[in-house]
């Protein structure tokens, strides 16, 4: 079905004609998510192959979204009357060994990037905690992996080319504009489609991975910065039950401190593999217990070839400023007996401080509380609201692309630069031919 589609704009484009007018192909099946809670609004989707037949998309269209690879779980990426996919623009462009750096087609996933990086002895700093998802999804909703010195994926943007409203091609970058590129980096997919984006690479590196089971809630409290440094990426993983943190993550570079110890801070070393959600098969996660890998083996909870997380789920996901990362988890541990019902797990990360306008890690070093919830979107929309509450005196911010239910006018409050990014963002799309319903309401609405 997809294939067919194309072949008919690619004919239609080579003609030089007049696209057909797209209301014809919405018979086609629409598309879901990753998670299967969002339905798009429309079945009109087209996958351009090139920059050029995206400039021709975008000035033939009046209203669309560009789509990655679907991981987000609320309606960010959704439209009623085009989708613009970056499927079929995967292909690395260039290494430049001398600048440090690559430029990849934004549809590229990580884990179809980091092996070439690899060959070439090459890495990137971070990855998320699955590689299933595009480089062009993830920067532009701030994706992040976890290391109180390891900045999110975003901040290893160093360009970015750009299809704008009116179907020219915008070359940003960190060299001829930082503070512009700073600007439109994390853009909610408002600023246009991001055809190419250039990252900052570092020399290749191995990881071991070791992880601990049953920390006490206590010590997490009383140690938590030495506890979230002890490693290059550390992630705490807990239900909220028995005051516990039932496994700690930690990911070391090969030529850092590997931990060998029976215990770190009360909790034992594990006897074999782990999924975070204790009762699921490790077979799709990452190799633990020491055994050295490569980064992009290691950083990644989950392995490329297997279906990330739990499968069937909801995410959500909240940052709050470093220095409150203590009395935030005791806020939500409070909230234990309400929550673990409705919750596979929750995971507590860090991630340095950046300079991205809408980053939620904007000028502050910041721990993450995640929940992958049970599908019980009833419920879950239900506890919610009680979370925010409980993290608004920390002014928590919440992951761009997961399930949340702040205000517009809280999230606004919460960052610095709105006012800024919705200018630039007008700059290049002033008729909001790239926004939707979710834009419109949690950024554009807001005076
Ligand atoms: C199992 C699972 C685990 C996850 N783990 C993490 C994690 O560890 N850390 C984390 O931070 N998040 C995580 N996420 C969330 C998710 O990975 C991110 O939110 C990311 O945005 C997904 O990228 P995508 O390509 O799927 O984006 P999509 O959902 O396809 O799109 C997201 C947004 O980006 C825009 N967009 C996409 N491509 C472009 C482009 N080329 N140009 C302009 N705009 C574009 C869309 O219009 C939309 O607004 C996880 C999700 C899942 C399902």
């Amino acid at each position: 079905m997809q294939r067919k589609t194309f072949i008919r704009i690619g004919a239609t484009i080579a003609a030089g004609s007049v696209v057909k007018p797209l209301t014809s192909w919405s018979q086609t099946a629409r598309l879901k998510n990753w998670a299967g809670n969002v339905t798009y609004s429309t079945g009109n989707v087209q996958y351009p192959k090139s920059v050029t037949e995206v400039q021709q998309l975008v000035k033939k269209l009046d209203k669309l979204k560009t789509l990655g690879t679907r991981h987000c779980f609320n309606t960010i990426a959704d439209s009623n009357r085009d989708l613009v996919s970056t499927r079929d623009l995967n292909k690395v462009v260039s290494l430049d060994t001398k600048a440090k750096t690559v430029t990849v087609e934004s549809g590229i996933k990580y884990g179809e990037l980091a092996p070439y990086l690899h060959k070439h002895g090459y890495a990137l700093a971070n990855l998320a905690s699955l590689p299933h998802i595009s480089v062009g999804g993830s920067i532009t909703t701030a994706t992040h992996g976890s290391g109180i010195k390891n900045g999110n994926l975003s901040s290893a943007v160093n360009g970015l080319e750009v299809v704008t409203a009116d179907g020219s091609v915008v070359n940003f970058s960190k060299h001829k504009d930082a503070s512009t590129l700073n600007a439109v980096t994390v853009g909610l997919g408002a600023i246009g489609v991001i055809t190419k984006v250039t990252l900052d690479v570092i020399p290749t590196f191995m990881v071991r991975q070791r992880v601990f089971t049953n920390m006490l809630l206590a010590q997490v409290k009383q140690n938590f910065e030495k506890i979230v440094s002890a490693g290059y990426s550390v992630s705490l993983f807990t239900n909220w039950v028995n005051d516990n943190v039932s496994e700690v993550w930690i990911k070391s570079r090969t030529d850092e401190k590997d931990h060998t110890e029976a215990e770190f801070y009360g909790a034992k070393a594990a006897t074999k593999n782990l999924h975070p959600v204790i009762a699921q098969s490790a077979e799709k996660c990452t190799d633990q217990m020491g055994v050295p890998g490569i980064w992009y083996e290691r950083l990644p909870h989950f392995k490329m070839g297997f279906t990330p997380s739990t499968g069937k789920e909801l995410q959500s996901e909240y940052f709050v400023p470093l220095q409150h990362a203590v009395e935030a988890i005791s806020a939500i541990s409070r909230l234990g007996k309400q929550i673990s019902p409705h919750l596979f797990i929750t995971e507590i990360r860090t991630i340095a401080a950046d300079e991205l306008w809408m980053s939620p890690c904007y000028r502050q070093t910041s721990v993450t509380i995640h929940f992958t919830w049970k599908p019980e979107t009833a419920a879950v929309m239900k506890l919610l609201p009680i979370i925010d509450r409980e993290l608004a005196p920390f002014n928590a911010r919440p992951h761009w692309g997961k399930v949340f239910t702040m205000s517009p006018k809280t999230i606004a409050s919460r960052y610095a630069k709105l006012d800024d990014f919705k200018k630039i963002a007008a700059t290049y799309d002033p008729k909001g031919k790239f926004r939707n319903a979710f834009l419109d309401k949690n950024i554009f609405s807001v005076i």
